[in-house]
């Protein structure tokens, strides 16, 4: 595979993409948006063909599917009884994006404005909100915080899900504000959550931006094609070397290569280029380019628990898979009228809150969802066999940092992965505070009568002791994971504020990798406004130069 013939030429692009995820599709659309710039986007993974990619429901069925999933594992982590942390991750066309729950969440104001408190010029609140904006196509209509027009389609949930409003109102029953737009900058209370869908169909970053695209003469898009090597002369990106069916090719770039692998991808991409940590490469026999130390360091995810109930009523997710009748008669649904459960990712609803009222923002969010599973891992997602409902509590600020280094030089093979959860009290008791904000919501005189029995973590559990020993079997990664090519203005980053790799001319990173810290809120969103964003300023870029 790696032998010693030459390996064949790709051509030569003004910008060469590696990765077609969330921030890669975006990217590569709106670079060769004006029909001069010649693009070049390179995909790991095959085109979006698959049925279930594109019904919303379909997400638990792509949650452990080899063909669309990187399926990665952490290493065991000590703090959790050495589990290994499943990292289902999109490798297709939309990446991460193609397989994700939809739903749509920028995170905090503060969250951005500590990004520039941290040096990170530009990133603020007020600066990035214009590229939220632009992405946006808010079913809800233009407004100050939200645009329409965009590529992005954002939408309430197409189905009515009577639990769903019945967990909102027992929120605001335990004391939780309403609040009708998670998306504002302002996050505080509970209420329905929108959806990355046109309330039919997902809406990935390959619907939303490449399809639009895939006619323009000037973007090239190659799916099965695997980075394995950027290629650095003279401390400029040259080019880019991948696989394809097995052999050798190289791309070569005059303008830039965008590095768009994902939180995994891109770390790994930098080190097989001799881009990383000096000792890391030498360790595999890589020739080091440049000894960038923070390649591959400041993982950070959040990281949840889920409490799991089962439901007096047949009202749920889990009576329509359990059902073939039922199941049959959605299938029809959505095929004849496009409406009907399919339409749904079932995550309806959620609030977010603080653990501790000292703190002055929120930093745990509520998901809840109209259905509960036995077993939701690598093996697949089991219902389970009886009407269910789940809260799932996720602490958004954890202090955990870890990281993504290589295992292996064979550019194939997986790279080790280690979160390191759990390591301070503050961990702990923001996720028990979570679980028992959760719990007391479902013992509201509104969602009280909906609940038959707790079965995770279960009614038994009621001291910090026995809360913890739960979070520890049970917690898991919520799959929102970033930092392992962060941006800063401090020696340590790996890009400055412009997404500009440190020390490397023509390189640049984007994807949830540059984020300094993990916004309080699911990562898509985030992801695709750091694409606009990147796009922004390369064009700037090139224009002045
Ligand atoms: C199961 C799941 C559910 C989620 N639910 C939500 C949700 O509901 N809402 C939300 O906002 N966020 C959610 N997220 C997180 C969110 O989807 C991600 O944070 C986001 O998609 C990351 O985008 P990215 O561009 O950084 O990476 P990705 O979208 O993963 O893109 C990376 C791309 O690069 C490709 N690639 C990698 N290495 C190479 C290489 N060497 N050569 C060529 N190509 C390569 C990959 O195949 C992939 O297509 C979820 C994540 C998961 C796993």
């Amino acid at each position: 595979m790696n032998g010693a013939a030459a390996p064949i030429d790709a051509g030569t692009f003004d910008y060469i993409v590696a990765g077609a995820g969330s921030a890669g599709c975006a990217v590569a659309a709106r670079l060769s948006e004006d029909g001069r710039n010649r693009v070049l986007l390179l995909e790991a993974g095959g085109r979006d063909s698959g049925f279930w990619i594109h019904v919303p429901i379909g997400y638990s069925r792509l949650f452990a599917n080899p063909r669309i999933n990187w399926m990665f594992e952490s290493e065991p982590e000590a703090e959790l009884e050495g589990r290994r942390m499943y990292q289902p991750r999109g490798k297709v066309l939309g990446g991460t994006s193609s397989i994700n729950g939809m739903v749509y969440m920028r995170g905090n104001r503060a969250d951005y404005d500590l990004w520039r408190q941290r040096g990170c010029t530009g990133w603020d609140w007020d600066s990035v909100l214009p590229f939220f904006r632009k992405a946006e196509d808010q079913e809800r209509g233009p407004s100050e915080t939200h645009g329409t027009g965009g590529p992005l389609r954002v939408t309430d949930q197409a189905i009515h899900w009577e639990l769903g409003d019945h967990f909102i109102a027992a929120a605001l029953e335990a004391g939780l504000p309403a609040n009708n737009d998670f998306n504002d900058g302002e996050q505080e209370g509970a209420g329905p959550f929108q959806n990355t869908t046109d309330r039919r169909h997902r809406w990935s970053t390959a619907t939303a931006y490449l399809r639009p695209a895939r006619r323009r003469a000037n973007l090239m898009v190659r799916t099965n094609s695997h980075a394995t090597r950027v290629i650095v002369e003279e401390g400029r990106a040259a080019g880019v070397e991948f696989l394809c069916d097995g052999t050798r090719h190289v791309a070569h770039a005059n303008g830039e290569i965008i590095v768009s692998g994902g939180v995994y991808g891109s770390p790994q991409l930098l080190q097989l280029s001799g881009l990383g940590p000096a000792a890391l490469a030498r360790e595999f026999g890589i020739p080091v380019v440049r000894d960038i130390p923070g390649v591959g360091a400041d993982l950070q995810d959040h990281f949840y628990v889920r409490l799991a109930f089962r439901c007096t009523k047949p009202i749920t997710l889990n009576d329509v898979a359990n059902s073939p009748v039922r199941k049959l008669a959605a299938g029809l649904q959505y095929v004849l009228f496009k409406k009907g459960p399919l339409t749904s990712n079932g995550i309806c609803a959620g609030g977010f809150a603080r653990s501790d009222p000292r703190l002055e923002r929120p930093d745990i969010q509520l998901n809840f969802s109209v259905w509960s599973f036995a077993e939701r891992n690598n093996r697949g997602v089991v219902p389970h066999p009886f009407p269910g409902f789940t809260i799932s509590a996720v602490h958004l600020r954890p202090d955990a940092r870890g990281t993504v280094m290589l295992k292996s030089p064979d550019p194939l093979a997986a790279p080790a992965i280690r979160f390191n959860f759990l390591r301070t009290q503050y961990d702990l008791q923001a996720l028990t505070a979570g679980m028992r904000l959760a719990r007391t919501i479902t013992r509201q005189p509104t969602l009280a009568p909906y609940v038959a029995e707790e079965l995770i973590p279960g009614r038994e559990v009621e001291s910090d002791a026995q809360f913890e020993a739960s979070i520890r079997k049970n917690g898991v990664s919520n799959l929102h994971p970033v930092g392992t090519c962060r941006m800063g203005a401090d020696e340590a980053a790996v890009c400055d504020p412009r997404l500009r790799v440190n020390g490397v001319r023509g390189l640049r990173v984007v994807d949830a990798s540059i984020m300094p810290s993990v916004p309080a809120g699911n990562t898509n969103a985030p992801t695709i406004m750091i694409a606009e964003k990147a796009a922004d300023m390369i064009l700037e870029d090139a224009r002045a130069a």
